[in-house]
């Protein structure tokens, strides 16, 4: 018998010129623009936290860690991921699969792709076949299109033996 549970995140950050800009686990060399953030801004590690937490009905990511703490100003987002998949272990879940979808106008994220599915992967302590990630514009619109900000969605299967 196999106890099977999904959950999907959602986040948003706005976009501004002169920071550095980090997705999925990776820093995107040379980008004119980045998240404004109390963390790196990692918009897709955050989206991906809370499809974990949602999937054991555990709440978000700003329940685990506040943006009103020290503890997390300009935290690398990998040591928050890492923490809530120490979360979905404790719970006695394992990841089946991770998907991530990021829509960001520029810069293009194409040869980063594998690179976040690697750091994804190595940071949830599971193969990388496990873990998509996705890109896209919006086609200019939105505040998306407009360049105003980077929009992730994400969405796993957990699962436990019992
Ligand atoms: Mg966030």
């Amino acid at each position: 018998m196999t106890d099977f549970r999904t959950g999907n995140g959602y986040d948003v950050h706005a976009l501004r010129e002169g920071l550095p800009l980090f997705l999925g686990g990776v820093r995107i060399e040379g980008s004119p623009i980045g998240c404004v953030a109390h963390s790196d801004g990692d918009v897709a590690i955050h989206a991906l936290c809370d499809a974990l937490l949602g999937s054991l009905a555990l709440g978000d990511i700003g329940r685990h860690f506040p943006d009103t703490s020290d503890e997390y100003k300009g935290i690398d987002s990998k040591i928050l991921l890492a923490r809530v998949m120490e979360l979905v272990r404790a719970g006695g879940y394992e990841l089946s699969n991770a998907d991530i979808t990021i829509a960001l106008q520029k810069p293009k994220l194409a040869p980063y792709i594998e690179l976040m599915r690697e750091a994804l992967a190595k940071t949830m302590g599971v193969e990388v076949g496990r873990v998509a990630v996705k890109a896209t514009t919006t086609e200019r619109l939105g505040f998306v299109g407009r360049g105003e900000g980077c929009e992730v969605w994400a969405s796993c299967l957990v699962y436990r033996e019992k």
